[in-house]
This record gives structure tokens, C-alpha cells and sequence, in this order.
């Protein structure tokens, strides 16, 4: 039993969960750093900084570029109030918990909300977006660019040229892939994106980079009625921000210093190389999983999500019971699917600090383990033979690109 005096031990996980992702010491060195107020004249020009490497991970020239103080729900919270005045109609892409998270935010700031939805496991087709906004003034269209829940990413480029016909924003949560899969916010022409802080960079749980297009920022200041949050409504945030640096709201000082760290890991390593690292990872345990004659969840190969792999739970096993021996005897953390899918299915994640070589081969070791203790019949050391043998065929990924 834990005794709420004792001194502070946390075990010493590895977790290959769709989030939080492990971080690197370098990062846990930046969050000891020493507290500083935040206007002392010191902290207000590395703001500036923390915005400068924000905007290269984004891939944007956006001016509003800054971290949220909030989980990446946040972001979604901040994305939509802004653009939603009451009785707006918008369109979310629907193809799992989370793009269905940004909808029902939507209707709690009054909305009217066209749900498109795909079965879970799919991409939404555009042309379902395209048959929803016929006639109507639609605000935004909003989506997930990865659906963690099921592991699916989706192709932006489809969805702009949609939004453009329908003379709406396009709104994209990119919580599950900043950083691990490939993201230009100016080339794609996002006018709202937010991420997360503890997924594929892989720092703390508790930031929501987001970025905003100075169009859409206009759109905002001319709003007819008042943001419905004090909290986050960005024109006042940014008085923070932006320019003058003046007192909004106490953001966390030391996860600034950890995401500021963070992102710049990345930026040292590249974002080609990083996108590639994390494809490279994916390629491998999903090479792995097959060999040990374990099913995927997203058949097309061109859906998956390059940071979080879906796994169908093989015939006769416990999903639970695998996943608490895979934490209690091996110190690993993997998650459950969602809602019905709590018992069928099991997701993967490898991102940012977690997306190494060694952690694929350790993980499909272990779970191979695990799995024949439970009396699932497999071929021993394939899984791990086939892991091998997809790194030994991969790409040699160029390091140091940063931009
Ligand atoms: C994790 C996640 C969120 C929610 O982030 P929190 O930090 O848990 O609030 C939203 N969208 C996507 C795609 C996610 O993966």
C-alpha cells in the first residue's frame, strides 16, 4: 500500500500508448529548470523562441503560434469557440472519439453540427463532406488528421479542396501526429491547428500548440458576438502572445521550458527524418504483428496511422490480462481500444521518444512471451525475425536536417 507521506517513486514505465509518449532525460533536465515569473523580461523573450521552433514544427509563418495551456481537448475547445458565433452550422469528419470530441464541442457553443461520419477504422470520404454542405453556409469543416482511437490517419488535401467550394475554415487536429507523420500547415492551407504536447514530441501532458492563419484571425476580431470562453478566447490570449507580452492568464512556466526542449529534439534531428523514423518504427512492428499471425484493424495499409497501430486482440486471449502483464511484469504500457472496442482490441503507440528500434523489437518480444504462456499457438521468434528483417530493408534515415 502506498502511504501519501512516503517520498515520491513512480515506477519507471516505457509507454507505447497513443499518449502520453515516454521523454527524454534531456527534457526532464529542462522541466527542473528554475522557475522565472512569467513577465520577467527573461522569460518574455524565450516566449519568443518557444514560438519561433513552434512555427518550424508547424511548418507555418503564422504569427498566432503559441502554446495552449491545456491537454490537446483544449486545442479543440480553443479551435472551435473562436470561429463558432451561435446558430453557425459546421461540418466534423466523424471516424472516431476524438474527431466526434471536436463535434460535440461544437454543439456545446451552440453550433449546428453536420456529423459525416465512416465506420470506425476508415477515412470519411470527401465527397460525404462535399454532399453535406450543398446550400448550406457552413463556418468550418473540421477532422483529425489521426484518429487515435482507431489508428487512422487521413489525407488533408481532399478536405481543403472541399472546404474551399463550401467557402468554409478547415479545422485540423493534428494532436496525434505533430512531429511523427507528415504536416505542412501553410502548403495543406490549414486555417486552425492544434496538437498536443505529450504525443509524438514527446514532452509533458498538459500544452496544446496551436496555430491560426491571419485571415481566420481576422474572421475572429470581427466576430459580431463574444468568444463563450474568458479562458480561450485567443485575441485575449495573444495579448500574452503576441507582442506586448501583457498578463492574460499564469501559463505553466516549467512545461514551457519541457515542450521548448522538446521541440527542439525534433528540429535537431529534422521532421523528414523524424516522419520517416516513425513510418520506419510502424513498418516494423506491423511486420512483426503479422508474422506472429496477428490481424491490424485498418485494412488499407495507406490508412495507418503511422504513430499508433491498431491491433485486433488474437482469438481465445485476454486482452486485459495481456496488457496488466505486459505493464506489472515487464513495465510496459499499451492501451485498450474504446468504447466497443475496450476487449477487441489493443493500440500501440510509437511516438517521439517511444518511436525507437529498440522498443518495437523489446515490445513484440515480450508480448510473443506473454502470448504463448497464454496458450496462443505461434511460431517462435518470428515476430521478432520479421522486425529485423523490415529494419534491414528500410530507407537509411538522413539525420540532422533540422530547418
Ligand atoms: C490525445 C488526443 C486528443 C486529446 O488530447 P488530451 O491531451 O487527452 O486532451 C485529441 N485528439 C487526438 C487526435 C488525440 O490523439
Amino acid at each position: 500500500m502506498m502511504n501519501p507521506m512516503d517520498e515520491l517513486r513512480p515506477p519507471t514505465r516505457l509507454m507505447l500508448t497513443p499518449g502520453p509518449s515516454s521523454i527524454s532525460p534531456r527534457v526532464y533536465r529542462a522541466l527542473a529548470s528554475p522557475l522565472v515569473g512569467h513577465v520577467d523580461p527573461w522569460f518574455t523573450e524565450f516566449m519568443g523562441g518557444v514560438q519561433d521552433l513552434m512555427r518550424r514544427v508547424f511548418q507555418t509563418q503564422n504569427h498566432t503560434t503559441y502554446p495552449i495551456s491545456a491537454s490537446g481537448s483544449g486545442g479543440i475547445e480553443t479551435a472551435v469557440v473562436n470561429v463558432i458565433e451561435p446558430g453557425d452550422e459546421a461540418i466534423v469528419c466523424v471516424n472516431g472519439i476524438f474527431s466526434a470530441r471536436m463535434a460535440d464541442v461544437a454543439e456545446c457553443v451552440g453550433a449546428k453540427v453536420h456529423r459525416v461520419s465512416a465506420p470506425f477504422g476508415r477515412t470519411v470520404d470527401p465527397e460525404d463532406v462535399r454532399r453535406a454542405g450543398k446550400g448550406r453556409k457552413i463556418k468550418f469543416v473540421g477532422l483529425a488528421h489521426g484518429e487515435t482511437s482507431t489508428g487512422v490517419v487521413t489525407r488533408i488535401e481532399a478536405f481543403r479542396t472541399v472546404a474551399d467550394e463550401l467557402g468554409a475554415l478547415l479545422i485540423v487536429d493534428s494532436v496525434a501526429t505533430l512531429a511523427g507523420v507528415p504536416l505542412d500547415v501553410d502548403r495543406e492551407r490549414i486555417d486552425i491547428c492544434f496538437s498536443g504536447s505529450q504525443k509524438a514530441i514527446s514532452a509533458p501532458p498538459g500544452m496544446s500548440p496551436i496555430t491560426v492563419n491571419a485571415s481566420t484571425e481576422k474572421l475572429i476580431r470581427a466576430r459580431k458576438t463574444k468568444v463563450q470562453s474568458w479562458y480561450f478566447d485567443l485575441t485575449t490570449v495573444m495579448n500574452y502572445w503576441g507582442n506586448s507580452r501583457m498578463y492574460h492568464h499564469t501559463p505553466p512556466i516549467s512545461l514551457i521550458y519541457a515542450i521548448h526542449e522538446a521541440m527542439r529534439i525534433v528540429l535537431e534531428e529534422g521532421l523528414e527524418a523524424s516522419w520517416a523514423r516513425h513510418r520506419q518504427n510502424q513498418l516494423a512492428l506491423i511486420a512483426g504483428l503479422e508474422a506472429m499471425g496477428i490481424g491490424l484493424f485498418v485494412q488499407n495499409p495507406a490508412d495507418r496511422l503511422p504513430t499508433v497501430t491498431a491491433v485486433t486482440v488474437p482469438n481465445g486471449i485476454d486482452s486485459v490480462k495481456v496488457r496488466a502483464r505486459l505493464l506489472n511484469d515487464f513495465n510496459i504500457e499499451i492501451s485498450g481500444g474504446l468504447g466497443d472496442y475496450k476487449a477487441t482490441m489493443w493500440r500501440v503507440g510509437l511516438m517521439g521518444y517511444s518511436s525507437q528500434r529498440a522498443n518495437v523489437l523489446l515490445f513484440l518480444d515480450v508480448l510473443e512471451r506473454i502470448l504463448l504462456d497464454e496458450g496462443m499457438k505461434l511460431p517462435v521468434g518470428a515476430g521478432i525475425a520479421a522486425a529485423a528483417g523490415s529494419f534491414a530493408h528500410a530507407e537509411p534515415v538522413a539525420a540532422g536536417q533540422g530547418k
